[in-house]
C-alpha cells in the first residue's frame, strides 16, 4: 500500500495544457476515481503517474518519495488499460506469469502466484486457453490477474471496463471493488462514466480542462457540487439550472416533485407546464417549462413510478422543491454561492 501524489503536475502538448497544475493525493488503500469528459486530461495524468509521460512541470510522489525522474518499472505500479494488451499468442497462464518470468522469479513461486491470482479472479479453468478463446469479461480478469501477481503498491486502471457490455460491466464493477478491498492496494481509476465513478470510488476527482474541479466522496460531489460543471456532469438527468439574473438556481430532477407529494416543510412552489413524459420503468422523466420566467426555464422532474400522481403533457401543475435541496451558483463563474462546496 502506498500514497500517490501529484504536485502541481502539468503537461503541455504544443498549445494544449492537457494537465494544468494538478494537486491530488490518493490515500493509502484508497480507490480514487478520476472522472471527466473526453479530452479533460485523465489519461495524460495517469501516464505521468505511471512514468510513461514526462511532466512539463511538477512532481509525482509515491509514498513520500519523488519519483518524477524514475522509469515506470522502478515505480512498482501496475496498469490495466482499456485494451488489456494481452499477448494473443500466449496462454492465459503464460500471460499472467509474464511479468514474473521477466524478473526471473523461481518456477515454483511463479506457479503459486499464478494459482493464487487465477483463483482470486475465478479464471482457473481458462489457464490453458488463448485470449481469443475468452469473452471480453474473462479477458479483463486475466489482465487484472496479470497486474496483481506483481503485488504492486499502486494500480492504475484506465477505463478497464469500457469493452464490456452493460450487464457484464455491472458485475465486473462489483468484482473489481471486492478485489480492491481484499488486496487493499491504492487504486487510481479513470472513467468518463459517472455511474461507474459513483459506484466504485471511495472518492472522486472531477476533472475539466486539465484541472481538478472538485474532489470528494460520491455523496459530497452529488449533494454539494462546487460549481455548475460538476452539478451538471454528475446526475442523470443532470441538475436543473434556472437563470435568475446574476445567479443560477439549481435543483436535482428528483427533488422537483408535484406539490402534494411532500406537503410539509419549507419549500418553493413553481407553476410547471409539462411538455413531455418519458416512462422509464422505475421512474418517469417529466420535461417542461417553469411558467413566468424569461428566459424560458426548461427543467426536468424525475418521479418514482411508485408515487401515484395524475399528470399529463400539455397541462400545468404546482411542483415544489424543498429549500434544503436548492443550490445557488454565481451565473458568471459557475461557483456555488451557498456553502455547497467542500
Ligand atoms: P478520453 O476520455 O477521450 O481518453 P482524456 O481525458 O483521457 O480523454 P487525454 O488523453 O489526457 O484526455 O488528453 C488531454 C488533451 O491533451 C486532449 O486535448 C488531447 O488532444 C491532448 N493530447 C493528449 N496526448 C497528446 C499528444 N501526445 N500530443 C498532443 N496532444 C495530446
Amino acid at each position: 500500500m502506498a500514497t500517490v501524489e501529484a504536485r502541481r503536475l502539468t503537461k503541455v502538448f504544443d498549445e494544449v495544457r492537457a494537465v494544468d497544475g494538478i494537486d491530488l493525493l490518493a490515500k493509502e488503500g484508497e480507490f480514487l476515481v478520476l472522472l471527466g469528459p473526453s479530452g479533460c486530461g485523465k489519461t495524460t495524468l495517469m501516464r505521468m503517474i505511471a512514468g510513461l509521460e514526462g511532466p512539463t512541470a511538477g512532481d509525482v510522489v509515491i509514498d513520500g518519495r519523488v519519483v518524477t525522474d524514475l522509469p515506470p518499472r522502478a515505480r512498482n505500479i501496475a496498469m490495466v488499460f482499456q485494451s488489456y494488451a494481452l499477448y494473443p499468442h500466449l496462454t492465459v497462464e503464460k500471460n499472467i506469469s509474464f511479468p514474473l518470468r521477466a524478473v526471473g522469479m523461481p518456477k515454483e513461486e511463479i506457479r503459486k502466484k499464478v494459482d493464487w491470482a487465477a483463483r482470486m479472479f475465478g479464471i482457473e479453468r481458462f489457464l490453458d486457453r488463448k485470449p481469443r478463446q475468452l469473452s471480453g469479461g474473462e479477458r479483463q480478469r486475466v489482465a487484472l490477474a496479470r497486474a496483481v501477481v506483481r503485488e504492486p503498491v499502486v494500480f492504475l486502471l484506465d477505463e478497464p471496463l469500457s469493452n464490456l457490455d452493460a450487464k457484464l460491466r455491472n458485475s465486473a464493477r462489483d468484482e473489481l471493488k471486492q478485489f480492491q478491498r481484499q488486496l487493499g492496494t491504492t487504486t487510481i481509476y479513470v472513467t468518463h462514466d459517472q455511474a461507474e465513478a459513483m459506484g466504485l470510488g471511495d472518492r472522486i476527482a472531477v476533472l475539466d480542462h486539465g484541472k481538478v474541479c472538485q474532489i470528494g466522496t460520491p455523496q459530497e460531489i452529488y449533494d454539494h457540487p462546487s460549481d455548475t460543471f460538476v452539478a451538471t456532469f454528475i446526475g442523470s438527468p443532470p441538475m436543473n439550472l434556472v437563470d435568475e439574473g446574476g445567479t443560477m438556481l439549481g435543483f436535482r430532477p428528483e427533488a422537483f416533485l408535484p406539490k402534494e407529494v411532500e406537503p410539509d416543510g419549507a419549500r418553493e412552489v413553481f407553476r410547471f407546464r409539462i411538455t413531455r413524459i418519458e416512462y422509464l420503468g422505475a421512474d418517469r422523466l417529466v420535461y417542461g417549462v417553469i411558467e413566468g420566467r424569461t428566459p424560458e426555464a426548461h427543467v426536468i422532474s424525475k418521479i418514482p413510478t411508485n408515487i401515484r400522481t395524475e399528470i399529463a403533457a400539455g397541462e400545468t401543475y404546482d411542483f415544489a422543491v424543498r429549500h434544503v435541496d436548492m443550490k445557488r451558483f454565481d451565473a458568471r463563474s459557475g461557483r456555488v454561492l451557498d456553502g455547497g462546496a467542500r
